[in-house]
């Protein structure tokens, strides 16, 4: 088959490098030629909105499929009546609008924390009447990595937060004081069937995903059981094709549903070793139609990602038993130039080789703020 990828980043780039062993072709559409799926796969460039060009990327494909949330609807619409989408245009739409997914999760039962539509500083102040302070104000769209947030601690800073973010539709969200992140992926094939990877922990640093530790360790079951639940409600709800990662604050109480994303998610990214099928090859699966059986878990698997920097290859091949993934991209603060992911029969024979790696990657991206330090594993035991 000839798979369309809208996107040329590293998840495009992941998900051609799981599509071309399984026998598929894999064209690109992106608006960046120097990103890192079009040094893989065949690639066109331009304008998402762009329908010439959007016609000679459907004429060529079989299937389409995004590797993020925020292409434009009308650039979805016209793909949709040229060729199958997958997931479609209700996942993606409801994934791109804070407002919306929490509505939905509010329509199927999923708990969230509470949340309010505000378009105006009025609306805002309202807002912060019903749901209290603090407030975590977000943009409706095109928020990721912790931009388009500001957090409203008391009535000074209303004016200020709501003109930050630029005018855009938002959403004020009650601010939660979780105890840690957890994040569930779920991919269901075009005949109905699903599939669901443990939870996974995930460690963030100035609002970007740091580490993600899979399994997540010490789960209470009745969580496990309830997120892969709600999990499952939302992928049937949407009638979703592929993968779609559920992201949820883990509370004293029991969880809330954060974010969901329609795609495959960098928490995910342990599993390329760490999984008998990877996220990306469960996705590719899935949108072609082809059989998938339920991915398991190799083990015990720690990822970390490299933001703004990369250490000396050789240094991070060094340590035994790495994976290393570099997506050939020029490095600036905050980006996300690559990962590696290390796996091991049990914590403790992994966690000496993570304490080399996390020592190397300190040393070049000068993390501070990590809660928990890394150093100090937020797990005791045996996985
Ligand atoms: P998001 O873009 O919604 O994933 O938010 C980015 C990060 O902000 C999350 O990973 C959390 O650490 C934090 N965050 C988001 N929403 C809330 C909330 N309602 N309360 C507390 N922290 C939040």
């Amino acid at each position: 088959m000839r798979v369309g990828i809208v996107g040329g980043g590293q998840l495009g780039q992941m998900l051609a490098l799981a599509a071309i062993p399984l026998g598929h072709d894999v064209l690109v559409l992106s608006d960046d030629p120097g990103g890192p799926a079009s040094h893989i796969a065949h690639a066109i460039f331009g304008k998402y909105g762009d329908e010439k060009i959007l016609a000679e990327f459907t004429a060529k494909i079989d299937v389409a499929t995004c590797e993020f949330e925020h292409v434009p609807q009308e650039a979805l619409q016209f793909i949709e009546t040229r060729s199958p989408l997958r997931p479609g245009l209700r996942s993606m739409a409801i994934a791109s609008d804070r407002w919306l997914e929490k509505e939905h999760f509010r329509s199927l039962g999923i708990p969230t924390s509470l949340f309010q539509k505000v378009d105006s500083v009025a609306e805002l102040k309202a807002a912060i009447k019903h749901l209290g302070l603090p407030i975590l104000l977000k943009t409706r769209r095109f928020g990721y990595d912790g931009k388009g947030q500001r957090l409203v601690r008391n009535e000074k800073e209303i004016e200020a937060a709501f003109f930050a973010l630029g005018g855009e539709p938002l959403i004020a969200e009650q601010f939660v004081a979780f105890e840690r992140e957890l994040s569930m992926i779920g991919v269901r094939t075009m005949g109905g069937a699903i599939f669901t990877y443990p939870m996974v922990q995930n460690l963030h640093h100035e609002g970007i995903l740091f580490c993600t530790i899979a399994p997540a360790p010490e789960v209470p079951t009745h969580i496990e059981l309830e997120v892969r639940e709600a999990l499952c409600t939302l992928l049937e709800s949407l009638d979703h094709v592929g993968v779609l990662t559920l992201e949820l604050f883990q509370t004293k109480e029991g969880w809330l549903a954060n974010e969901i994303a329609p795609r495959v998610h960098n928490s995910g990214h342990f599993s390329i070793e760490g999984a008998t099928i990877s996220q990306f090859e469960a996705h590719i699966r899935a949108i072609t139609g082809d059989p998938l059986s339920q991915p398991m878990l190799r083990g015990v698997s720690v990822m970390v990602n490299l933001i703004g920097a990369v250490p000396p290859r050789e240094d991070i091949l060094a340590i035994d038993g790495v994976h290393l993934h570099l997506y050939g991209k020029s490095p600036r603060p905050g980006r996300k130039l690559g990962h590696v992911t290390i796996c091991g029969e049990s914590w403790e024979e992994l966690l000496p080789r993570l304490e080399k790696l996390i020592a190397l990657v300190e040393s070049t991206q000068q993390i501070t703020a990590l809660t928990p330090p890394p150093s100090q594993p937020p797990f005791g035991g045996e996985g």
